[in-house]
């Protein structure tokens, strides 16, 4: 069986890769979302277990050890992590997986899993990803000025991605992240199993 395709979707805080992916996951229904484990504390309305596995720092740094993250990075002073077991297993099964991580996180992936495709969201531009950070309202100002700052320096790595896709609109970038998706999945490497079934008859 084929395997599933892992779908690695990040980009600068702000970007709106998280919108991106929650519509994404309304209208596909067959895709799978990976759920992160965090040690930041959970913001009004997120719930554990479907925003986040909300965990301690202890029992992350545990976790590290035990090999059972695909990927972790620390992420504005929080820890964050891609459960390994979780995602391998989907994918060994044929289904497709997204990860909604930092570009860090994004990059180690590609390093061990270069199969997956990695898709950067850029702002429509660098005011107007300040303007969403601010919007945001749930920071610090220290934590703003942060995340401005590495924005900036993140937008630089869209270069080592597969795509990049402008979320000028919502609607019309998931339409461009499905037809990524379509794409690959419709590239020969992966789809060794239906096109050796092409034999004479
Ligand atoms: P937030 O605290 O706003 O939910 O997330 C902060 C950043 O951490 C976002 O860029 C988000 O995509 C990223 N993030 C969430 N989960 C993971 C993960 O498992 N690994 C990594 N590397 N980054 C993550």
């Amino acid at each position: 069986m084929e395997k599933g395709l892992l779908i690695v979707v990040s980009g600068p805080s702000g970007a709106g890769k998280g919108t991106i992916c929650k519509e994404l996951l309304n209208r596909n229904k067959e895709i799978t979302l990976s759920v992160s484990a965090t040690t930041r504390k959970p913001r009004v309305g997120e719930k554990d277990g479907v925003n986040y596995h909300f965990i301690d720092e202890k029992t992350f740094e545990k976790m590290i050890e035990n090999d059972e993250f695909l990927e972790y990075a620390k992420v504005y002073s929080n820890y964050y992590g891609t459960p390994k077991k979780f995602v391998l297993e989907k994918l060994n099964k044929g289904e497709d997986v997204l990860l909604e991580i930092d570009i860090q996180g994004a990059l180690n992936v590609k390093k061990i899993y270069p199969d997956g495709v990695f898709i950067f969201i850029l702002p429509p531009s660098m005011e107007e990803l300040k303007k969403r950070i601010e919007k945001r309202g749930t920071e610090t100002e220290e934590s703003l000025q942060e995340r401005f700052g590495s924005a900036y320096k993140e937008v630089e790595y869209v270069k080592q991605y597969d795509y990049a896709v402008v979320n000028d609109e919502v609607d019309s970038a998931v339409n461009k992240v499905e037809s990524i998706i379509i794409a690959e999945k419709a590239r020969v490497d992966r789809q060794k199993d239906i096109i050796n079934k092409y034999k004479e008859v």
